[in-house]
């Protein structure tokens, strides 16, 4: 039997990396209030296929079925809409009131597997909803640069832009079809494709011919009011009071069509990266409450991808400290005194020593070897003798000094070394 194309296993030998991501995003979200929220893995298809939803991901990557009773079911590609479903089944959005909320978990998309993309992935993402104003944006966007930048992960950028209202966009992508319909013979397929079904998409096209093309494009920015100019222009002036380094990016135009408004995008130039150097993204919605039977209300989230920040912690030498220190060992002679050295095992357990037990048959010689290597201060050594004695040798494996302990004393001991 193999795993699913697309799949990974997180093998016990790199588990610790992951629980110590998790941990982090958690001790992040903490230390800015956001609540933590867990939804379904699976959703009514109609959450993700909403009747103005045509992004790509959405109409040729996600896994649909039906289960046995023929209801129709999708797994989750992304996080925001099942979220976002949530919030108002549970009629959460209260007048006045800003909901920020956050989840970790496990996304499915059907593309083509390469490094730094999977069919099964998993991502961290906040959702602020109840406000649209520039502060919140910039908050946002700090705390999603915090959470990357606090690992120690360096090169990254943040690329931002204002995608604007409907009636900007519908103007501008009236002007990009009739700049690119001459060129067209000139463009890749997709990109053919897209500029009659979402001319913004040929923006962010990874074909060369396609970029080059692009590079005389009209630029959004030209057709964006005053007002949204003004406040791309004042988030920008709150990132850089604070230091985050990003780069207003005329094409960035992200994937999924529920984006309205600011957009953004926080990349790595980290070497050996590949050419999927988004650590994630993120934007406004103005319109997605309402589709899922919210009032009118803005939102703004974004999505980390764990795979690829733990490839670029990777990358970049970046150590997880959440190894095991052990204070002791507990080493046995025989079989006999390993149901006694067990008994010890969990008694120091119960009161929060952490113990190292071999539950293997090794001979001692093994077993005071392995203690030595693992760097653990201290062993327990149970003989038939402390058997009978109701007692332990505890040996200081760094000073070679040993003394005979009473079972009542062992806690005691230990301690005060
Ligand atoms: P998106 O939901 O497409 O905006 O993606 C947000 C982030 O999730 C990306 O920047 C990646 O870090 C990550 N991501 C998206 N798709 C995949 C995938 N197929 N495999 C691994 N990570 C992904």
């Amino acid at each position: 039997m193999q795993k699913v194309k697309g799949t990974y296993d997180v093998l016990p030998q790199e588990s610790n990396q992951w629980l110590f991501l998790e941990k982090h995003i958690h001790e992040v979200m903490k230390k800015h209030h956001i609540s933590y929220i867990r939804t379904p893995i699976f959703e009514y298809y109609e959450v993700f296929h909403r009747h103005n939803e045509a992004s790509d991901m959405v109409i040729k990557e996600t896994y649909d079925f039906e289960d046995r009773s023929g209801r129709k079911i999708t797994l989750r590609p992304e996080g925001t809409a099942g979220v976002i479903r949530s919030i108002v089944e549970n009629k959460l959005i209260l007048p006045n009131h800003i909901l920020k909320t956050y989840y970790i978990g496990a996304n499915y998309r059907y593309e083509r597997p390469q490094k730094g993309r999977y069919r099964e992935f998993f991502q961290t993402g906040i959702e602020i909803i109840g406000e649209k104003d520039p502060i919140l944006d910039a908050e946002l966007i700090s705390i999603a640069y915090e959470m990357i930048a606090s690992l120690g992960i360096k090169d990254i950028v943040v690329k931002i832009n204002n995608l604007g209202n409907s009636d900007a966009r519908k103007q501008y992508k009236e002007a990009l079809q009739l700049y690119f319909e001459p060129l067209k013979d000139q463009l890749s397929e997709d990109s053919k494709h897209r500029l009659y079904t979402n001319p913004l998409r040929i923006l962010d096209s990874k074909v060369p011919s396609d970029q080059a093309l692009v590079k005389q494009a009209p630029i959004l920015n030209d057709y964006l009011s005053e007002t949204d100019q003004s406040y791309l222009n004042e988030v920008m002036h709150i990132l850089s009071q604070q230091q985050i380094p990003f780069q207003h990016d005329h094409n960035l135009v992200r994937g999924l069509d529920y984006y309205s408004h600011i957009v953004f995008e926080i990349q790595t130039n980290i070497e050996g990266f590949g050419s999927q150097n988004a650590l994630g993204g993120g934007g406004r919605y103005d319109h997605l409450v309402s589709e899922l039977g919210g009032p009118e209300m803005s939102g703004i989230g974004f999505a980390l991808g764990l795979e690829r920040l733990l490839l670029a912690c990777n990358l970049q030498g970046i150590q997880f400290h959440d190894d095991i220190q052990y204070d002791v060992a507990i080493l046995h002679m025989d079989n006999h005194s390993k149901k006694y050295a067990y008994q010890i095992y969990k008694y120091l357990q119960q009161h929060k020593i952490e113990v190292n037990f071999d539950f293997s048959n090794k001979a001692f010689k093994t077993q005071l070897k392995n203690a030595i290597q693992t760097r653990i201060p201290f062993a327990i050594i149970i003989g038939e003798d402390e058997v009978h004695s109701n007692s332990v040798q505890i040996k200081d494996l760094i000073n070679q000094t040993q003394v005979k302990v009473n079972f009542k004393d062992i806690l005691n001991y230990i301690n005060k070394r």
